[in-house]
């Protein structure tokens, strides 16, 4: 026996559940359908498991996308201020870890079930472990092949997100249902994940496994200052996430070990200068460790040895152009990463549906208003810092409200 519905949404997770709540309370009649076994499982896993539910200070800047003008119509919609007015009319708990950046003080089930519960309100209930098998699509409705049986729908919203992290249930299944109807799909690849490194400088390194410190990283014309993580298998942390999604294969980073002489506007050589006249008969190194952590200070020593950046014993020694190679070295220190994790552990996925062929309104496609595309599917990706949450509310509410 066919079903009918105002709207069908493939897709539990954020955005699908964000739009369905807001369909829902319209009085659609909306059914909502997910192959996985729970909804919202990225939600869940999200922020180290509090869940960075939005940004304060998201601009369209903080998004990477072919198309930057096509997010500011949504986020302006639905900004981050409209979703704290959620969490808090659902009394749930939050802290604001760096500026602007709000995430759950007890856990991101707190998320998953608010969105739950606005759905449930709203009259929808996430059918789970159905797939879809076939899409049509007639002049105004769209009929659906799937393992529920047949549903005759108004409207066809797709939310099927990215490809990060198959194992939460991660299909390419939007890409292919775009270019079935002929939209152009961006080639797609991690972002937001660690960097591996290659075997000669992994070595190095692993005796720092474990270690964080502050950094500035540069790729493409993009800085960032925040802490890197060294871990047994490369680099990680804040600074290295967000750098991955301007890096391509092959690309150099730059990184600098002293971020704050720069940041402070203090010239790093003119340190080093002052350093070989006030402690002539002290070594650099010591100096290192007092501004770094001891066990990094002695590798990057190491480091810049193999470089060919040797300074004598005694400060007094070195000559001005040993010292401005330090301090070269020590704020541009580049090298090549082997590659990255992958989609196996990327928090995002870069690239996918080109949104010059989707309403930047209703998140129709252009010509075919009965599909639409809505949350990370789309080529629109977040930095890291609760902007791709933001985006998948923003696009969800936006392509809802004009249902
Ligand atoms: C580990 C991790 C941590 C993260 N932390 C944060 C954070 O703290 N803050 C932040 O802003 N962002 C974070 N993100 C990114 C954020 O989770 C995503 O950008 C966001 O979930 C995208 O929402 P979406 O609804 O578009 O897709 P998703 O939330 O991925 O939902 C897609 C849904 O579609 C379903 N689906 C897929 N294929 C099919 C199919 N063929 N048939 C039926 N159903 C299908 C999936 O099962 C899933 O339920 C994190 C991501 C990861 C992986």
């Amino acid at each position: 026996m066919s079903k009918t519905a105002d709207v069908v949404i493939i897709g539990a997770g954020a955005a699908g559940l964000m739009c369905a709540a807001t369909a829902g309370y319209q009085g659609k009649s909306v059914l909502l359908l997910d192959h996985s076994d729970k909804p919202a499982k990225k939600v869940l896993m999200s922020g180290g498991g509090r869940c960075n539910f939005t940004n304060l200070n998201t601009t369209p800047a903080n998004f990477l996308s072919a198309n930057p003008h096509f997010c500011i119509s949504a986020l302006k919609r639905y900004t981050p201020h409209d979703f704290l007015e959620l969490v808090e009319r659902h009394g749930i708990d939050y802290v604001e870890k760096a500026p602007g950046q709000l995430f759950c003080a007890n856990s991101s089930k707190d998320i998953q079930q608010l969105l739950l519960t606005e759905a449930d309100w709203a009259g929808v209930k996430p059918q789970m472990k159905t797939s879809v098998q076939k899409v049509n699509t007639t002049a105004d409705s769209v009929q659906l092949t799937t393992s529920l049986g047949k549903i005759d729908a108004g409207a066809l919203v797709v939310a099927t997100g990215g490809l990060s992290i198959p194992t939460l249930g991660a299909t390419g299944w939007g890409y292919d249902l775009a270019k079935e109807f002929g939209l152009e799909v961006f080639p797609t690849r991690a972002g937001l994940v660690p960097f591996t490194l290659h075997p000669e400088l992994k070595a190095q390194l692993a005796p720092l496994s474990g270690l964080s410190c502050d950094v500035s990283v540069s790729c493409n014309g993009q800085t960032f200052t925040e802490p890197m993580l060294i871990t047994h298998r490369g680099l990680s942390g804040p600074a290295m996430l967000q750098i991955s999604s301007y890096w391509q294969a092959g690309d150099e980073l730059s990184l600098n070990w002293l971020p704050h002489y720069a940041l402070q506007k203090n010239s790093l050589v003119e340190a080093l200068l002052q350093l070989r006249q006030n402690h002539p008969r002290a070594h650099f190194s010591s100096w290192l460790a007092e501004q770094l952590p001891k066990r990094l200070a002695s590798v990057l020593i190491s480091l810049f040895e193999t470089q060919g950046i040797k300074l004598p014993e005694r400060n007094a020694d070195a000559s001005n152009n040993q010292l401005e190679a330090l301090a070269y070295a020590l704020e541009n220190w580049t090298f090549k990463p082997a590659g990255t994790e992958g989609y196996r552990t990327a928090e995002v996925t870069l690239g996918g549906i080109n949104t010059q062929q989707i309403s930047s309104q209703s998140f129709a496609v252009k010509g075919l208003e009965q599909i639409r595309f809505i949350g990370e599917v789309l080529d629109v990706t977040g930095q890291l810092g609760g902007y791709n949450f933001q985006w998948a509310w923003a696009s969800a509410v936006a392509c809802a409200r004009s249902l």
